[in-house]
């Protein structure tokens, strides 16, 4: 795994969308003193475990094969691009087999060769992101080969496909996995501390890579173990995989507003036209946000666009955190949001803008020594009530988000048609 990329596969490898969102540094302490750490311990790591380790030509070929492989798949899929940020790639298929066959020591130094290649080859990223990511997946290999050579004699017996050898290999590459997540989830929450554990450890799709890469890596061992010349048979297999993974992910990224990781306007349109049409075909209720934040110059002219630019992202995260799984969100342009709540009536809607309009004025960006905080104004509309189509709704909405803003910002209104009174159950005027 490596950090090179949220999308729709949100990368916890490589620390996702909020990774990539890893702000201004000078004004993260703990992020700063979590990621020195890590690479200190990193660098002991190698300092320990180089003394202690005997050369030997047989691992150190072995080790050189795996890299080679590493590269190549890294120079065949150079060409289809990256996606901005954090994105996913299959290269612990390369640096399991060396946690698992060679002492630990390789496992510290592989990460930092293949790093070096994609810094150099694929994306120049801002350094310490490389730093990191080579020394939690360092950490994360050394540990695994330390425990798979404390548990087996022979770790090359593996290739004799011994049950129990092959369950410890797995049990090793699941632990390198588990560190490895654990390294990165620590350091995009220590990022964003607004962000939900949930959001940063767990995501369908990441787990299925991993489970992809585990599988490939403990494979991959095995046939290594056999005889080195098999990893030209293993090569293709895992460059078609690694190219598949790279097209899934630039296309998500096309749909992907890159700063935020919100869906960007066009993708929102498409996905909110498509739940209108779905909501009138069944009737059901459905409702539309717009949100905008506040005196969003003044951020801007008093700390920067870079910390303005923070604000956007930490406003976007506390959408995504508070919002259910099929709400559909999106950025529809500077500091403005869009919401699509499909099954919502118009109570439930302005509940949910109560509670975002609650949640972000308490939030708080450190900037220096100061702390920024934003209110927002959020205009809400219903379908069937304040319009039939997309166009309508937003046209609805907007004009209430307006007259939020005319009456003092802070708050959320509704369209000034109101939508007809719900009647009661015994309301004796129900049909
Ligand atoms: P109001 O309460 O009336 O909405 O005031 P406002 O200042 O938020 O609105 P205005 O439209 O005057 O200014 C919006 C600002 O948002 C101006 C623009 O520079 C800034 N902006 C737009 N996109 C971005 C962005 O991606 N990053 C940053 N940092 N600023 C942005
Ligand atoms: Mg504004
Ligand atoms: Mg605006």
């Amino acid at each position: 795994m490596a950090v090179t990329s949220h999308a729709s596969i949100k990368s916890r490898d490589g620390v996702s969308t909020l990774a990539d969102r890893w702000p201004l540094l000078g004004q993260r302490r703990p992020l700063v003193v979590y990621l020195c750490a890590i690479v200190t311990l990193d660098l002991a790591a190698i300092v320990t475990f180089s003394a202690s380790t005997v050369f030997e030509w047989r691992e150190a070929l072995t080790f050189a094969a795996l890299m080679g492989c590493g590269a190549v798949c890294i120079e065949a899929s150079r060409r289809l691009g990256m996606p901005a940020g954090v994105s996913r790639d299959l290269l612990s298929a390369w640096w399991l087999p060396v946690a698992l066959l060679l002492p630990p020591v390789y496992a510290l130094f592989a990460p930092i060769v293949l790093q070096i290649l994609l810094q150099v080859r694929v994306r120049a990223t801002v350094v310490y992101r490389r730093v990191f990511s080579s020394a939690a997946i360092g950490l994360a290999g050394c540990s695994a080969s330390f425990v798979f050579h404390g548990l087996v004699a022979d770790p090359w017996a593996l290739s004799q496909g011994g049950g129990r050898l092959i369950l410890f290999a797995v049990a090793s590459a699941v632990l390198f996995s588990l560190l490895n997540i654990a390294l990165i989830a620590i350091a995009a929450h220590t990022a964003n501390p607004d962000s939900a554990w949930r959001e940063v450890l767990w995501d369908r799709e990441s787990v299925l890579l991993d489970v992809v890469e585990l599988c490939l890596g403990v494979t991959v061992s095995i046939s290594c173990g056999l005889n080195l010349g098999l990893l030209i048979l293993a090569l293709p297999p895992v460059v078609l995989l690694q190219r598949s993974l790279l097209h899934a992910q630039l296309q998500a990224a096309a749909r992907t507003d890159a700063k935020t990781g919100l869906l960007n306007a066009a993708a929102w349109q498409r996905e909110a036209d498509t739940e209108i049409v779905r909501a009138r075909r069944t009737g059901d209720t459905l409702a539309l946000l717009i949100i905008d934040i506040d005196h969003f110059k003044r951020v801007n002219d008093a700390h920067g666009h870079l910390v303005g630019d923070q604000v956007l992202v930490g406003v976007a995260s506390m959408l995504r955190s508070q919002l259910r799984d099929y709400d559909v969100v999106g950025r529809f342009g500077g500091e403005e949001f869009v919401v699509l709540l499909p099954g919502a009536d118009i109570d439930e809607a302005r509940q949910v803008a109560e509670r975002l309009r609650v949640r972000i004025g308490h939030m708080a960006i450190p900037v220096d020594d100061t702390l920024v905080r934003v209110t927002i104004s959020a205009g809400v509309a219903l379908m069937s009530v304040h319009g039939d189509d997309l166009i309508d709704l937003l046209t609805a909405a907007d004009l209430a988000l307006y007259r939020a803003k005319e009456l003092g910002r802070d708050r959320v209104c509704i369209p000034a048609v109101q939508p007809p009174p719900r009647s009661l159950p015994n309301d004796p005027s129900t049909p």
